[in-house]
C-alpha cells in the first residue's frame, strides 16, 4: 500500500509534476494524461524491463507491424478516490484477466498478471494526486498492447510493448443519449473479433457511426450480423432492456465484449430481486414493447459513461422515445456502483480494491 518502490519495476520519476498545468474542471475525456506510464517490451519470448518514466511520445519504427496489420488490444478501468483519500481500484482482476483473453485472440502473448498489478498499483499510486474526489470524478486507466516488431510480413509480430497511460476524467457523457439500431453495417462476426477489446474493432465503428450521428444519432445499438434481427451491443458499452420490471440483455458470445459493468449490474440486480434475462433480444420484440408501453428504459453500460440512460431508439428511420420513469433502474444502478466505487456503501461482493 502506497508504496511506489518496486523491486522489480525501473522507476524514473519525473522532477516536477505537470498536474498545476491542468484545469480538472475543464477536462476532455482522455485527453491530457498523469505524469508516468508504464511500458514493457516483449523481445526473444520474455517480457522485459518493466519501467515507470514520464509521460511522453515514443520511437518507434515505420515498419512496426501494429501500422500494417493492427495487432494491438487494450483495457479501460478506472480508479477512485474517496472522502478520506484512499484510492480504489474497481474489479482489476476482471481488466488484468480480459486483457489476456484479447491477446490471446490477436495471437498477441499473454502479460503476466501479477506483473500487471504491480505496475497499475505502482503507477496509480505515485500519480494519486491525479485521482480527483467528488461524484462523477476518477483517473481513467488505459492498459494497452501492440506488435512493434519492424517488418511487414504479413505474420504476427515477435516484439511487442504493453503501456499503462492514466488519464484524469470526470463524468462521461452529459444527458440521454439517442441511438440507431444497426440495419447494414456489422461490428462483429461468429467466430469473429467482437469478444476482444482490438483496436480493428473501434476503427471499424467509427464510419458507420459517423452516418449515424448525421442523422442526428450519438451512437448505434449493434445487431447480429447474419440477420440483424438480434440486439447485441452499442459502441464502447453494452445494453440493458428495461421491459415492464424486467432487465434484458443480450448473452456474453464471441460478437460481444464480456463487460465489467454488465456484470456487476446484473450482480446488482439480483441482488436487488430484479428479474434478468441473459439472451437474444429481438429488434421485433423491443419495437413491439415500445408501441405498447412496456419498454420502460434502454441504457448503456460501460466504465467510461457506468450507465448511460438512452431516451429515444431509431430503427427503420422510425424514432421510438422512451419516457422518463420515476423508479428509473438505469439512475438506481448508477448510484449503486458509483458508491461501491467511491466507498460510500458496503461492498458486499468485494468488488473494491485498494491501492
Ligand atoms: N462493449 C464494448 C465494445 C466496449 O468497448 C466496452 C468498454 N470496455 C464495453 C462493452 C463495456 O465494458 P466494461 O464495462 O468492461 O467497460
Amino acid at each position: 500500500m502506497n508504496t511506489p518502490i518496486s523491486k522489480k519495476i525501473n522507476i524514473q520519476k519525473v522532477d516536477k509534476s505537470r498536474i498545476d498545468q491542468v484545469d480538472f474542471d475543464k477536462l476532455v475525456f482522455g485527453n491530457v494524461f498523469s505524469d508516468h506510464m508504464f511500458e514493457c517490451d516483449f523481445k526473444d519470448g520474455v517480457w522485459q524491463n518493466p519501467t515507470i518514466k514520464a509521460y511522453g511520445p515514443l520511437t518507434i519504427s515505420p515498419a512496426a507491424k501494429v501500422f500494417h496489420y493492427g495487432q494491438a488490444v487494450f483495457e479501460g478501468m478506472k480508479a477512485f478516490k474517496d472522502e478520506e483519500d484512499k484510492v480504489w481500484l474497481f474489479r482489476p482482476d476482471q481488466n488484468a484477466k480480459r486483457i489476456n483473453k484479447s491477446a490471446a485472440r490477436l495471437a498477441i502473448p499473454e502479460f503476466p498478471e501479477d506483473l500487471f498489478f504491480e505496475a497499475l498499483t505502482t503507477l496509480v499510486s505515485m500519480d494519486r494526486e491525479w485521482v480527483r474526489k467528488g461524484p462523477g470524478n476518477s483517473l481513467y486507466i488505459r492498459p494497452f498492447v501492440f506488435a512493434t516488431q519492424a517488418g511487414v510480413g504479413a505474420s504476427p509480430s515477435t516484439e511487442y510493448k504493453f503501456m499503462i497511460l492514466m488519464s484524469p476524467a470526470q463524468a462521461y457523457y452529459t444527458g440521454d443519449i439517442q441511438v440507431e439500431i444497426a440495419e447494414h453495417y456489422s461490428r462483429s462476426a461468429n467466430g469473429g473479433v467482437g469478444a476482444a477489446k482490438a483496436a480493428g474493432n473501434y476503427a471499424a465503428q467509427f464510419f458507420p457511426t459517423n452516418l449515424a450521428r448525421e442523422r442526428g444519432f450519438q451512437q448505434i445499438i449493434w445487431t447480429d450480423a447474419s440477420t440483424h434481427e438480434y440486439l447485441e451491443e452499442a459502441g464502447t458499452m453494452n445494453v440493458f432492456f428495461r421491459v415492464n420490471d424486467t432487465l434484458l440483455t443480450a448473452p456474453i458470445s464471441d460478437r460481444i465484449l464480456d463487460g465489467v459493468t454488465r456484470k456487476s449490474v446484473i450482480d446488482l440486480a439480483k441482488r436487488d430481486n430484479i428479474a434478468v434475462e441473459e439472451r437474444r433480444v429481438l429488434v421485433s420484440e423491443i419495437v413491439e414493447a415500445a408501441k405498447n408501453g412496456s419498454l420502460k428504459e434502454i441504457f448503456g453500460a460501460g466504465t467510461a459513461a457506468v450507465i448511460s440512460p438512452i431516451s429515444a431508439f431509431s430503427f427503420q428511420n422510425k424514432t421510438y422515445e422512451i419516457e422518463k420513469q420515476e423508479d428509473s433502474f438505469a439512475a438506481k444502478f448508477k448510484k449503486e456502483l458509483t458508491d461501491i466505487q467511491r466507498n460510500l456503501s458496503e461492498d458486499p461482493f468485494g468488488w473494491r480494491f485498494e491501492v
